[in-house]
C-alpha cells in the first residue's frame, strides 16, 4: 500500500473522531484505528505514529465546521456513524410508585470511598430522584473494630463533592437498643440461640452441615446467655439465628446475628459490647427505616435468602431487594479492603494517592464528579460482573473537559533553542482554539526559546519546524543547544508543529500515575514524576484548575508559594 492512501486513510479517521470530540481528535484514538487497519500490510506502530500525530495535529486546527465539510465530501459513510449520545437512565424498579421509592446508601466508616461506593451511591441517589422519593443516608458503624469518628464526615465530605445529597441520615449504632429488642423476641419464639462454640467449631459444622449441641438449648438458657452477652459476664459466645443446618445455601446453616466486640466504639465508646452482624442489621434497617428499593452488590446474593427469612420471623416488612455488580477496575483496588494495607504499608502515599480510585484520588488528578457519574450509571444496573480499564472514566472526563478548559504549552524535558533572526513579537493566542470566550494570552517572545529535548531528536540539521501558533524555524545547529533560522510564518503542510516556551517559562513537576497492579503485581513504575517547562501564563491560575497541556494531556494544578506541581488526569 502506498504511503499516500494510508495518510489518506488516517486523515479520514483523524476528521471522524475529531467530530465525535468538538473539534479535537486524539492521537492515540486514531493511532489505534491505523494500527488495525494497516499493520496486516506491514506498517508497524513506530511508522504509523509519527505520520497520526502530524495529521491530527493538522485536523485539529480546523474549525469543527471545516472537518465536517471535509470528511462529507471525501467520505459521508464516516460522518453517519457519529457516536451516539448514549442514554444513562436507569430502567424502572419493580412495584415503583412515584413519591414513595425511598433508596439507602449504607457504607460502613471504615475508610474513605472510592468509585465503587460512588456507584452504589449514584444508583440509590438517583433511583430516589427518578421516582420523586427519599434518599437515606446510613452509617452502617456497627463494628467499633473499623469505624473511626473521621470517616463520618469525611464520607459525607465524597458524597457532597459527587452532587449527592440527602434527605435523612442516621447511623446504625443508635438503634443498638431495638436491635436487642428483635434479638430478644427471636430467642423467644426460639428461633435465635446463643452458641458457644469455639468458632472453629462453628465453621466445621456449618462446613459439614450439623447441628450443635448449643441449638438445642430452651429458651430460656439462651435468654440468660444473651443476657450475660450482653452484661459482660460471659465471652466467646454468639446469637446465631435458627436457620438450616442442612440447606444447600451455606449462609442459610444458622448464620450469626450477634458477636461480642470488646472495643471503644468511635460514637458509642464502651456502651455496648454486643453487635449486630450485616446479615441482621442490614435486614432490620432496611425494614425499620422504610426502605422500599435496597440495593447490594452481588456478592451478597446468597445471604438474601437469610434476609428474607430474618424479616419473616420478625413479621417486618420485606424490602424489594436488588442487586448489582461489583465495580472492579483493572489494575486498581476497588475495595476498602485492599486499599488499607497499601497505605499502611507506605506503598501509597495516603487515601488521596493519584493512583487510588479513592473519590480523593480521583479528584486530585482533576476526574470530575460528572465523569464519575457518567461512568457509574453507564456501567448500569446489570448483575454480570467485569473489570473494565479506567480509560473509560477518563473518556468521559475529556469530554467534560476539552470543551472547556485553558490550553497551555507545556515543554518537558526542555531544550534550548536561539532562533537567530527571530522578529520580537507579542502574540496573542486563544487558550482554546474553538472557544473565544475562554480568552487568550499575550506572549512576548524574542530569540530564546525552549522545546522538547525529544521533538528535536527526531529532527535533522536543515529540517523545517513550526513553533506552534507561532513561526517557521528551518535547523542550523544541533548541540546541547539547538540554533535555527526564522523562515516565515506561512502554515507549511506536514511540518511537524512543536510546543515552546520563551525563557519566562515556570519550571513545574507533574506526577503521572499509571495502573497501581498489572495482573496481581505491584508496579513499581506506577507513579512517575515529570519535569518540564510551562508557559509562564500558567502562574495566573489558582490551586485546581485543570488545563489541557497541548499534546500531553490534562492536568490539575496545585500551587505553592514555591512551586507550581501538577497531576496528570489522562491524554
Ligand atoms: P469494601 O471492600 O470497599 O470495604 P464494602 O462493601 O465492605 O466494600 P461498605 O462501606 O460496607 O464497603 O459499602 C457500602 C456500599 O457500597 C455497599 O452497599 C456496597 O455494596 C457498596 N460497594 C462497595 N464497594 C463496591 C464496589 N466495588 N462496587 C459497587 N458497589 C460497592
Ligand atoms: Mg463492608
Amino acid at each position: 500500500m502506498d504511503i499516500k492512501d494510508v495518510r489518506h486513510t488516517i486523515r479520514l479517521y483523524a476528521l471522524q473522531n475529531a467530530i465525535q470530540f468538538n473539534g479535537k481528535a486524539n492521537s492515540k484514538a486514531v493511532v489505534g484505528k491505523a494500527i488495525a487497519i494497516f499493520s496486516k500490510d506491514g506498517f508497524s506502530p513506530r511508522d504509523l505514529i509519527p505520520i497520526v500525530s502530524d495529521i491530527v495535529d493538522e485536523v485539529n486546527c480546523l474549525s469543527i465546521d471545516s472537518q465536517k465539510k471535509e470528511l462529507e465530501m471525501k467520505a459521508p459513510e464516516l460522518l453517519k456513524r457519529e457516536k451516539k449520545e448514549r442514554d444513562f437512565s436507569l430502567p424502572e424498579l419493580p412495584e415503583a410508585q412515584k413519591g414513595k421509592v425511598v433508596t439507602r446508601f449504607p457504607p460502613e466508616p471504615n475508610g474513605y470511598l472510592h468509585i465503587g461506593h460512588a456507584k452504589a451511591a449514584l444508583i440509590d441517589f438517583e433511583y430516589s430522584r427518578k421516582y420523586d422519593g427519599k434518599f437515606i443516608l446510613r452509617f452502617d458503624d456497627t463494628n467499633p473494630e473499623n469505624a473511626r469518628l473521621e470517616f463520618y464526615d469525611a464520607q459525607k465530605e465524597d458524597l457532597l463533592w459527587l452532587g449527592i445529597q440527602w434527605d435523612e441520615e442516621y447511623r446504625t449504632s443508635d438503634n443498638i437498643e431495638k436491635h436487642y429488642k428483635l434479638a430478644e423476641q427471636l430467642i423467644n419464639q426460639g428461633e435465635a440461640y446463643v452458641c458457644t462454640c469455639s468458632p472453629e467449631n462453628i465453621k466445621e459444622c456449618r462446613f459439614t452441615g450439623r447441628e450443635c449441641k448449643c441449638r438445642d438449648c430452651d429458651r430460656g438458657d439462651s435468654m440468660d446467655l444473651w443476657n450475660e452477652m450482653v452484661s459482660s459476664s460471659i465471652d466467646g459466645a454468639v446469637l446465631r439465628l435458627k436457620g438450616d443446618m442442612y440447606c444447600d445455601n451455606t449462609a442459610m446453616r444458622d448464620p450469626t446475628l450477634f458477636r461480642i466486640i470488646d472495643k471503644e466504639h468511635p460514637l458509642k465508646g464502651k456502651k455496648y459490647r454486643v453487635w449486630p452482624t450485616y446479615d441482621f442489621a442490614g435486614a432490620v434497617e432496611d425494614s425499620l427505616s422504610g426502605v422500599t428499593h435496597p440495593f447490594r452488590t452481588k456478592e451478597y446474593e446468597l445471604r438474601d435468602e437469610c434476609y428474607f427469612k430474618l424479616l419473616d420471623f420478625l413479621k417486618l416488612r420485606k424490602p424489594h431487594l436488588m442487586e448489582f455488580a461489583r465495580l472492579s477496575i483493572e489494575g486498581m483496588p476497588v475495595s476498602k479492603r485492599k486499599i488499607k494495607p497499601l497505605i499502611e504499608k507506605n506503598i501509597v502515599s495516603g487515601y488521596d494517592d493519584v493512583r487510588l480510585p479513592t473519590l480523593r484520588g480521583l479528584r486530585k488528578r482533576g476526574i470530575q464528579p460528572e465523569a464519575i457519574k457518567q461512568f457509574v450509571l453507564s456501567q448500569g444496573i446489570s448483575k454480570v460482573e467485569s473489570t473494565v480499564p479506567f480509560s473509560i472514566v477518563e473518556s468521559f472526563n475529556r469530554k467534560l473537559l476539552d470543551p472547556k478548559v485553558k490550553r497551555f504549552f507545556f515543554v518537558e524535558n526542555p531544550i534550548k533553542l536561539i532562533v537567530e533572526n527571530a522578529p520580537e513579537k507579542k502574540k496573542k493566542i486563544q487558550f482554546h482554539p474553538h472557544d473565544e470566550t475562554l480568552g487568550s494570552r499575550v506572549v512576548n517572545t524574542n530569540k530564546v526559546f525552549y522545546v522538547p529535548r525529544e521533538d528535536m531528536n527526531i529532527l535533522k540539521l536543515g529540517d523545517i519546524f513550526r513553533l506552534k501558533d507561532l513561526f517557521n524555524v528551518k535547523i542550523t545547529q544541533k548541540n546541547e543547544t539547538i540554533y535555527g533560522e526564522y523562515i516565515g510564518e506561512k502554515l507549511i503542510s506536514e511540518t511537524a508543529k512543536i510546543q515552546w516556551t520563551t525563557d519566562e517559562y515556570i519550571p513545574m513537576k507533574i506526577f503521572v500515575p499509571s495502573p497501581l497492579f498489572i495482573g496481581e503485581k505491584f508496579n513499581p513504575d506506577s507513579l512517575r514524576i515529570l519535569e518540564g517547562y510551562a508557559e509562564g501564563a500558567i502562574s495566573a491560575l489558582n490551586t485546581n484548575e485543570i488545563v489541557q497541556f497541548e499534546r500531553f494531556g490534562f492536568v490539575r494544578l496545585e500551587n505553592t508559594a514555591a512551586e507550581i506541581t501538577g497531576y496528570f488526569a489522562h491524554k
